[in-house]
C-alpha cells in the first residue's frame, strides 16, 4: 500500500556484472581479503584467551598497519583492510561468537569470493571502475555515470561471476507539475504481462518457452551447469525485460495504479508457468521504488470485480470466472460500449486507485489540520508538517 515518504535521500546498492577477464584479478583480491578475515579470526581468538576481550574494527588497524607496505604487500588498498577488519568485527558481533570460520581459499567448501571496500575507494570514468590501481570493465547496465559511488563490494557467485555491488544515494526529485502528472492503471494478466488503461499492451515475453527444449535437453543429459546457465539466462533476461518497462512506465507517469493479483495463488493452477514468467510481484517492487525515486505515485489496488465491471457505466456484467479468462472482448448490456477484457480492467483499477489516493489525501488533510490546531495551541507555527508528496493538483488526464 502507498505510504506518505518523507526522505528526500534513499539508499540503493546497485549491482553490475564485472567482464570475466578481471576474474583472475579479482580471485586473487579475494584470497588476500581472506588472509586478512582469518588474521583478525586468530588475533581475536588469542586476545579473548587472554584477556576475555573483544575487538572492535579499528582496534584491528593498528596490527594491520604493515600488510600494504614493504615486499610482501598486499594488492589491496588499505581501505579495503580496513574494511574487512570491520565487516570482520560487525560478523563477530551480530553472531555473538568468539570466533567465526576460516574463509577458505580453495577446496571443496571453498568461500566465494568477496572484496568488501570502503567509501571514496572506487571511481568510475568512462565505463570503467577504478579500483586497487587498475581500471575494470563492467557490464554497467544502470548507468553508474549518474550516481556517485560510495561503499559495497566484489562479489563473486556460484558460476564464478564476479559482481560489483556499490551503494549508491538517490535523490529524490520533487513532486512533478500538475502539468505533467498523467495517471495511469496496468492490469497484469497472463496473456499480456500488462494492458494499460491508455488501450496499449505489454507482451508476455517467454522468457521459458524459447529456452524450454534446450533444457531439457540439458536435464536428460543430467549437466548440472548447464541447467544451472539456462536457468540464470532466464532469471536475467525477465529482470532485464522488467527494469526497463517499469522505467519507462515511472517516467511517464506521475500516478500508477497497480492490481494486487495473487501470482502465487494462481501459480498452482495450470497456468504456472505463464505465472511465473510475467514475474508480477517482481514487476511491483520496481514499480514501488522507481515511482518512488521519479516522484510518482504507486497505488496497489484491490482487484476484485475489475474484469467484471463496465469501466463506462459501472454495470457489473463482463465476463465472469476462469471460463471468462478466454473472453478477450465483450460489449456491455448496458451501455453497449465494447471493451477490450484488459484494458477495461485496467480502466477500473485506475478509477479505484484514483479514489484511494483522493482518500488518503483527504486523511492527510485531516491530520494536517489536527496538527496545526495543536501547533497553535502550543505555539509552534513554524513546525513544518507533511514534508514529502503532496496531493496531485486535480485536472489529472485519465486515460
Ligand atoms: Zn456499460
Amino acid at each position: 500500500m502507498y505510504s506518505y515518504s518523507v526522505a528526500s535521500h534513499s539508499t540503493r546498492v546497485l549491482r553490475v556484472r564485472v567482464k570475466d577477464r578481471h576474474v583472475d584479478w579479482l580471485s586473487q583480491l579475494a584470497r588476500e581479503v581472506n588472509t586478512v578475515w582469518n588474521y583478525c579470526n586468530d588475533l581475536q581468538g588469542r586476545v579473548f584467551e587472554r584477556e576475555r576481550k573483544f575487538l572492535t574494527g579499528y582496534d584491528f588497524w593498528p596490527y594491520l598497519k604493515g600488510s600494504t607496505r614493504g615486499d610482501c604487500a598486499l594488492q589491496l588498498p588499505v581501505q579495503a583492510v580496513q574494511e574487512t577488519a570491520e565487516q570482520y568485527a560487525r560478523s563477530r558481533k551480530q553472531h555473538r561468537k568468539v570466533r567465526l570460520a576460516w574463509r577458505k581459499s580453495g577446496g571443496a567448501r571453498r568461500s566465494l569470493g568477496w572484496v568488501p571496500f570502503k567509501v571514496r575507494t572506487i571511481r568510475y570514468e568512462h565505463g570503467q571502475v577504478y579500483f586497487a590501481g587498475r581500471w575494470l570493465s563492467v557490464w554497467d547496465s544502470w548507468g553508474l555515470h549518474a550516481y556517485e559511488l560510495r561503499a559495497g563490494s566484489f562479489s563473486e557467485d556460484a558460476r564464478g561471476r564476479w559482481y560489483l555491488n556499490v551503494s549508491v544515494e538517490v535523490k529524490r526529485p520533487a513532486q512533478q507539475q500538475p502539468a505533467h502528472v498523467d495517471a495511469i492503471g496496468i492490469d497484469l494478466g497472463l496473456k499480456e504481462l500488462a494492458a494499460l488503461s491508455d488501450g496499449s499492451k505489454v507482451a508476455a515475453e517467454r522468457f521459458y518457452r524459447d529456452l524450454e527444449p534446450a533444457l531439457a535437453t540439458a536435464h536428460r543429459a543430467a549437466k548440472k551447469r548447464r541447467v544451472q546457465a539456462i536457468h540464470a539466462k532466464i532469471a536475467n533476461r525477465r529482470k532485464d525485460f522488467l527494469h526497463k518497462m517499469t522505467t519507462t512506465l515511472a517516467r511517464r507517469h506521475g500516478v500508477i495504479c497497480v492490481g494486487d493479483v495473487n501470482a502465487k495463488a494462481l501459480a498452482r493452477g495450470p497456468h504456472a508457468k505463464s505465472v511465473l514468467d510475467a514475474s508480477w510481484s517482481a514487476m511491483r517492487t520496481m514499480l514501488r521504488y522507481k515511482c518512488a525515486d521519479a516522484g510518482a505515485w504507486f497505488v496497489e489496488v484491490p482487484e476484485g470485480g475489475t474484469s467484471r465491471m463496465c469501466c463506462a457505466c459501472g454495470a457489473m456484467c463482463g465476463p465472469q470466472g476462469v471460463e471468462g479468462l478466454s473472453v478477450r472482448q465483450w460489449s456491455c448490456v448496458v451501455c453497449a460500449t465494447t471493451h477490450d477484457r484488459d484494458v477495461n480492467a485496467a480502466r477500473n483499477i485506475l478509477a479505484r486507485g484514483l479514489a484511494i489516493l483522493q482518500e488518503q489525501f483527504a486523511a492527510a488533510g485531516e491530520a494536517r489540520a489536527d496538527e496545526a490546531a495543536v501547533n497553535e495551541i502550543g505555539g509552534l507555527h513554524d513546525r513544518s508538517v507533511g514534508a514529502g508528496h503532496g496531493p496531485p493538483a486535480v485536472g489529472i488526464p485519465v486515460h
